[in-house]
């Protein structure tokens, strides 16, 4: 007979101890914060930013990222002798990888206010800002606050637009909407979803100037300036490095240089038509395809491994082995994989101080998510096969462990295979919620794409093309090797 009913107890027992070491982990952490470097000479930091937020850092038509933060940010690593990888993840998501130490810094026209004064330190300022609003081209309804009355506005998440809008919206009675990435929130805008957007003056400004679908309809609102920041108490020789850089590009001309060449230039990039765009995305496509087939297969075969041993711990004759697998399946498919992401990513790290690798943190959490349905699908597949055959098997004289091996399993696998292909197009599919992390696979080019140009819809339709393709023929690959195998 096979066990159906996990140990309840067992189950709580190994949930417990699982919260435990969390804990552990965490409280041993306040001891392992790293210390900064003495000297910043030829090291390389990791400086995350935003998305997109141009002029101060977008891509240009090569896929590049330029902008005021990143030619101001590469000629002080020139000047002060460090090397800089800069990490395109969006402004939230920029902010929470320095708390968890995956970065040494950010640039992403981030606002030097006292709210942040307590968590981040901030160099000299080197831009002064302010926050406007802007509505559709074509709205001639929305001129004032006034007008917003019962409408919905969108800001950016964690942004001091977001903290303007909501320090006003019960005076004029509207909603505020977060969004991740500026891009998106115009294109919000545009759809009528909202009417009108908080974001700071130069960016409205350059993106209305670009012809990008807006206008601007109020004043700007007095704002703080633009630093470049680091994790409260560390990184200090990178940040003392920033400031002795800023001053030396301020006294060379080198910073109004840098100032000139995106604050005046402002002609319209031409775009091309559709096949344009497919040829001009794809490299960077392609890139991400690439990426997204790496994070799927190491992951599913990681969740194969962990699918087989739980699996078999859930048909075991042991409460405790039974236990074991119950918790971990209760844990993984009990809670969604975006949360599980966040946490293996900016959460852990910043309970154990140390920092992951945004592949393996991806990879950890699609293989441990992917890994809990993989056990129940060999549950499954092994209980399926009628009881009887175990039993004949056994009564034949083979042991346990052959009987298994001989005569059960084979029979499971077959019956496994259908939702093995399944569980691999659903995991292909997962890798995109990794976006949000900043992984760079498929979604996350095809968002860097359209946060540039602009051209959402378009954008989106080639990167769903190219997962549709390569999962048709992966599934159909799929089942010509079951046909073949299982006949
Ligand atoms: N200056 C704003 C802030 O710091 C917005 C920055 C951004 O959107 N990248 O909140």
């Amino acid at each position: 007979m096979w066990r159906r009913r996990g140990g309840t107890f067992a189950a709580l027992a190994a949930f417990f101890t699982v919260a435990i070491m969390f804990f552990g982990i965490g409280g041993a952490s306040a001891l392992a914060v790293p210390t900064a470097p003495t000297d910043v000479k030829g090291k390389t930091f990791a400086i995350a930013t935003d998305t997109t937020f141009a002029p101060f850092e977008f891509r240009d038509g090569s896929g590049e990222l330029v902008g005021i933060d990143m030619d101001l940010l590469r000629a002080i690593a020139t000047e002060q002798g460090f090397q800089v990888d800069i990490k395109s993840l969006g402004f939230d998501a920029a902010l929470q990888a320095v708390q968890s130490n995956q970065v040494a810094g950010v640039i992403a026209g981030m606002s030097i206010t006292d709210e942040r004064k307590k968590v981040f330190d901030f160099s000299e300022p080197y831009f002064d800002s302010g926050v406007q609003m802007a509505v559709a081209k074509n709205n001639e309804d929305i001129k004032t606050y006034k007008d917003l009355k019962g409408k919905t506005v969108v800001a950016k998440r964690g942004s001091e637009g977001e903290t303007f809008a909501n320090s006003i919206k019960d005076e004029y009675g509207f909603t505020v909407k977060a969004l991740a990435d500026s891009a998106t929130m115009y294109d919000d805008v545009k759809a009528g979803n909202s009417v009108a957007v908080f974001d700071d003056y130069p960016v409205l400004a350059y993106g209305v100037s670009q012809d990008n679908g807006l206008k601007i309809v109020t004043a700007k609102e007095q704002g703080s300036s633009y630093g470049f920041a680091v994790n409260k108490g560390q990184n200090q020789d990178l940040l003392k490095a920033f400031d002795a850089g800023l001053a030396n590009l301020k006294a060379n001309g080198e910073y109004q240089k840098i100032l000139d060449k995106y604050l005046a230039k402002a002609e319209v990039q031409e775009q091309g038509g559709f096949f344009q765009l497919v040829k001009d995305s794809f490299p960077a496509l392609m890139k991400g395809l690439w990426l997204t087939m790496v994070a799927t297969v190491l992951s599913l075969a990681i969740a194969l491994v962990l699918g087989v041993v739980f699996g078999f711990f859930k048909v075991a004759e042991s409460r405790i082995l039974r236990g074991i697998a119950t918790t971990y399946v209760a844990i993984f498919r009990g809670t969604p994989l975006l949360v599980q992401a966040f946490f293996f990513y900016f959460g852990l790290p910043q309970m154990t101080g140390q920092p992951l690798d945004v592949l393996t943190a991806g990879v950890i959490t699609l293989s441990l998510n992917a890994g809990a349905y993989m056990t129940e699908i060999v549950r499954g597949g092994i209980q399926s096969v009628d009881a009887g055959q175990l039993e004949a098997s056994r009564s034949l004289g083979l042991g346990y462990v052959t009987s298994m091996r001989r005569v059960v399993v084979p029979q499971a696998i077959k019956i496994m295979t259908p939702s093995f292909i399944n569980q691999f197009v659903i995991t292909l599919k997962d890798t995109s919620l990794l976006a949000v992390i900043g992984f760079a696979e498929l979604t996350y080019q095809g968002q860097q794409i359209y946060a540039t140009n602009f051209r959402t819809g378009e954008t989106l339709l080639i990167v769903a093309a190219l997962y549709f393709i390569v999962i048709t023929a992966l599934t159909q690959l799929s089942n010509l090797v079951d046909r073949k195998f299982n006949k």
